[in-house]
């Protein structure tokens, strides 16, 4: 690769291909304007910027930087900001196409953007992180604001990374803007159950799904993928409300217990540096295997593309509940649908952190802010609502539950556009 720092482009590739079909699909069964259509194939605009930092060693690396705002009809771009070596346009292009549909479904005011550094974030230091965020921000300026476009956390990034994001930003406008990010630590404008709500979120969408299929709590197993913000929170929520979780896992493998893991323990010893795999009294599994262990509910809430053509037919869940963007190929979903399996859609299981995030820029903005009970109350609420909304249109259209809530997602950003009408 010519330019190592720019990523591989082949993953985003796959991810954007699949983005982009998806909308095909809806849009066909929509019978969509073929003009509003087109339009939403692209990004409203991307934005590529180098990122310089001088590393402890003393030696100056460049990164590649992305920002993409892929549609901004109905507010403020809104998503997160990603640190992995697979960041690259096609990849942060895909994931602001998925943030809009998402937004939109959930009926919040805002459009889609994505944005990401293309880099190893677990081989840098705590000093280059932040140098690079700052420098991130800086070059992205022009592009971001309360009323512009708010970036969030994702993967590799956390509350730290927003509080460095928002103060690069008020230095340069020379106040304090808390509003210019979200998932901010309380202290600085930050919301209450912020960090918690995509894995709350998600679990609202579980039992909600588990009510509708018969399933009861203390009879059913869950497995887990990805142990970081989303799937952690989603264990231990699982976990706290009497589901026997029997397997998590993060990049280096997991712990997998058919008696059920003890997930609070799990958690101080993952915090504590252990290796999941090295937990006491649970067996070593590998991320492969972990999928096709026989569950009610699956969750991947780690990265794209996990499941897929190949290993869809031996995954065994009644569940699939996606925490992860991504984490299912089209050509999978129809394999799974076709067991008679019940897929909770990313854009609708993970749109919980965006839903906080909301409420966070609602606060920062009216400087008003809320307890736990209200946020929490106002999450539930907001991603049962969309929840019943995705079931309804897929029993009206019989269409899969990915294609109602795309469809939902897609029709009121057509809408909106079609009342704005095209400019000049
Ligand atoms: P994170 O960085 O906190 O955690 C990621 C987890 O995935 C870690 O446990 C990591 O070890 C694991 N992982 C990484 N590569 C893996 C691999 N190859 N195989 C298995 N596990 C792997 O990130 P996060 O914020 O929890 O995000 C996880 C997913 O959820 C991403 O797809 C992200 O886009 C999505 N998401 C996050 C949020 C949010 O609020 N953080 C909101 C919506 C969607």
């Amino acid at each position: 690769m010519p330019f190592p720092c720019w990523g591989d482009a082949r993953e985003g590739h796959d991810m954007l291909y699949e983005a982009v079909t998806q909308l095909d699909r809806a849009a066909a069964l929509l019978g969509l304007d073929r003009n509003l259509a087109d339009r939403l194939r692209y990004p409203k605009r991307a934005l590529i910027v180098t990122v310089p930092v001088r590393m402890d060693d003393g030696r100056v690396v460049s990164y590649a930087g992305y920002r993409v705002q892929h549609n901004i009809t109905l507010g403020p771009g809104k998503g997160g900001i990603r640190y992995s070596p697979t960041v690259s346009l096609e990849e942060t292009t895909a994931l602001a196409m998925w943030m809009t549909w998402k937004c939109a479904l959930m009926n919040i005011p805002f459009g889609g953007a994505k944005g990401g550094v293309c880099c190893d974030p677990r081989a840098m230091s705590r000093r280059e992180l932040q140098s690079m965020t700052r420098r991130f921000t800086s070059e992205i300026v022009m592009l971001i604001g309360p009323e512009k476009d708010i970036p969030a956390p994702d993967m590799a990034t956390n509350d730290q990374t927003m509080a460095w994001m928002m103060d690069t930003y008020s230095m340069q406008m020379g106040y304090s803007v808390p509003g210019v990010v979200t998932g901010k630590p309380v202290v600085v404008g930050g919301s209450l159950g912020r960090r918690e709500a995509t894995g709350l979120g998600l679990c609202n969408t579980i039992f909600a799904a588990m009510e509708r299929l018969g399933i009861g709590r203390e009879k059913a197993t869950a497995v887990v993928q990805g142990f970081g913000n989303v799937g952690a929170v989603t264990a231990l929520e699982l976990w706290k409300r009497k589901v026997r979780v029997v397997a998590v896992s993060d990049v280096a493998g997991g712990a997998y217990s058919p008696a059920g893991l003890p997930v609070d323990a799990l958690a101080r010893h993952a915090e504590a540096g252990g290796k999941l795999s090295e937990f006491p009294g649970a067996t070593p599994v590998s991320n492969k295997e972990l999928l096709e262990i026989p569950c009610d509910v699956l969750a991947p809430c780690a990265i794209s593309g996990q499941i897929t053509g190949e290993n869809a037919p031996r995954i065994r869940c009644r569940i699939l509940a996606e925490g992860a963007n991504g984490p299912t190929t089209l050509d999978a979903d129809d394999i799974l649908v076709g067991n008679g399996t019940f897929v909770i859609p990313d854009v609708l299981g993970n749109a919980g952190g965006v839903t906080a995030s909301y409420f966070e820029w609602v606060q920062d903005t009216q400087k008003f802010f809320w307890d736990i009970s209200e946020v929490n109350r106002q999450l539930e609420r907001i991603v049962l609502r969309a929840f019943r909304d995705v079931i309804a249109l897929s029993e009206e259209k019989k269409v899969t539950h990915r294609m109602a809530a795309l469809m939902i997602g897609i029709a009121r950003v057509a809408e909106a556009m079609r009342f704005r009408g095209l400019y000049p």
